[in-house]
C-alpha cells in the first residue's frame, strides 16, 4: 500500500509534546503535518461541546483546587456538572495518574506547569480551519462522541448536538475532511439510519471488559461481525492488541488476521494508539513498529502522539 494514503491522525492532537487536547498541542499536530486531528468530546452542565478525552476532569485540570467540593459521592468531578464558564477557569496540564500528581508519561511536557485551557469544539475546529486557509493544506477532524448512553441518562443527547455544530462548520457531506467515531454501535447506528447523517463514520472497537458501552466487541471483531458493520460505518479504530500477538517464539510479531477480515468486508482500519514512549510488546523502535503495521498488515492510518515521527518512519522507508 502506498505510504502517502496512511492516514496520520494525531491523537488528542500531537500529544507526546503537549498537554492533550489543548489547542496549543492541537496546532502543534498541525505544523507537524498531520493529516487528521481528533477531537473527544463531552458536554458541559449547560449543554456546551467541549474537547476531553475523559467524562471527569481531575486527572488533567486543577478542578479539585479550585472547586474543591464539587466531586460526586465516587470522589470524581465530572465535566457535566461544571458549566463551561466554570470549566474556562481550569488550567489543563499533562495528564496524571488517578488521585495523585505523577505524571501518566514522565518524558513529555512536565506536569502542572503552563497556561492550557480546555476548548470547545467550535473553538478547536476554527483554530483547524484558519491553519488550513493560512497553510493552503486541509488537515481534517476526527471527533469522537464519548459515551452517549451516558450522556442521555445525565438528560443529554450529545450526539444531536455534535452533529448540529459540525454541520454549522460545514460537516455533512461524505467528501467532507471528518471521520466521526464511536465506541458506541447503537449510536453509530442511530447516526447512519435515524438520523440519516452523510458523513464517514468509524466504529472503535474496545474489549468487553473496558465497561466502554453495551457493544459486544468479541462478536464485533468476528468476521460476520465485521461484514454486519460494515453496512453501517466506513471503518472500524481497534487497538494494535486486536491486530496482532507475539509469535510462538515470544521473540516478534504476527497477525490475528483482523485487518484482513475487515478489508474484505470493505472497512477501513485506523489502530490506536502508536506512542513513541510505550512500544506495543515485540518493537524495538517506534519506527519498526509503525512501518511494521502500515508495511504488514497495511492499516489504512493510526492514531498517534508523535504525528512526525510516525510520518518520518513512512517517508524514510524506502523498501
Ligand atoms: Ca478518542
Amino acid at each position: 500500500m502506498d505510504n502517502k494514503n496512511t492516514l496520520i491522525i494525531a491523537h488528542r492532537g500531537a500529544s507526546g509534546y503537549l498537554p492533550e487536547h489543548t489547542l496549543e498541542a492541537k496546532a502543534y499536530a498541525h505544523a507537524l503535518g498531520s493529516h487528521y486531528i481528533e477531537q473527544d468530546l463531552v458536554a458541559t452542565r449547560d449543554d456546551e461541546l467541549v474537547v476531553l478525552h475523559d467524562i471527569y476532569l481531575d486527572q488533567v485540570t486543577n478542578v479539585a483546587k479550585v472547586f474543591p467540593n464539587r466531586h460526586r459521592d465516587d470522589g470524581r468531578y465530572y465535566v457535566r456538572d461544571f458549566t463551561l464558564k466554570e470549566i474556562k477557569r481550569l488550567s489543563v496540564w499533562e495528564r496524571r495518574k488517578p488521585g495523585g500528581t505523577e505524571a501518566v508519561f514522565p518524558r513529555r511536557f512536565p506536569t502542572g506547569v503552563g497556561k492550557f485551557q480546555i476548548a470547545t469544539l467550535e473553538e478547536e475546529i476554527k483554530l483547524i480551519q484558519g491553519l488550513n486557509a493560512a497553510s493552503g493544506r486541509v488537515v481534517g477532524i476526527y471527533p469522537e462522541i464519548k459515551r452517549p448512553a451516558w450522556h442521555r441518562s445525565e438528560g443529554f443527547d450529545i450526539t444531536l448536538l455534535t452533529l448540529d455544530v459540525l454541520s454549522g462548520l460545514g460537516y455533512t457531506q461524505r467528501d467532507d475532511p471528518i471521520y466521526l467515531q464511536c465506541f458506541d454501535l447503537a449510536e453509530n447506528k442511530r447516526i447512519r439510519k435515524e438520523l440519516g447523517s452523510q458523513l464517514k463514520l468509524v466504529q472503535l472497537i474496545a474489549e468487553n471488559t473496558w465497561a466502554e458501552s453495551d457493544t459486544d466487541y468479541e462478536r464485533l471483531k468476528t468476521e460476520s461481525g465485521l461484514q454486519a458493520i460494515a453496512q453501517i460505518v466506513d471503518g472500524v479504530g481497534p487497538w494494535l492488541g486486536q491486530l496482532t500477538k507475539l509469535d510462538g517464539h515470544g521473540s516478534g510479531r504476527t497477525s490475528t488476521g483482523f485487518v484482513r477480515s475487515a478489508h474484505d468486508a470493505g472497512l477501513l482500519v485506523h489502530p490506536y494508539t502508536f506512542r513513541a514512549d510505550q512500544l506495543a510488546p515485540g518493537f524495538e523502535t517506534f519506527e519498526q513498529m509503525v512501518r511494521w503495521f502500515v508495511r504488514h498488515l497495511h492499516v489504512d492510518g493510526l492514531f498517534t502522539d508523535f504525528p512526525d515521527k510516525a510520518l518520518r518512519a513512512l517517508q524514510n522507508d524506502v523498501v
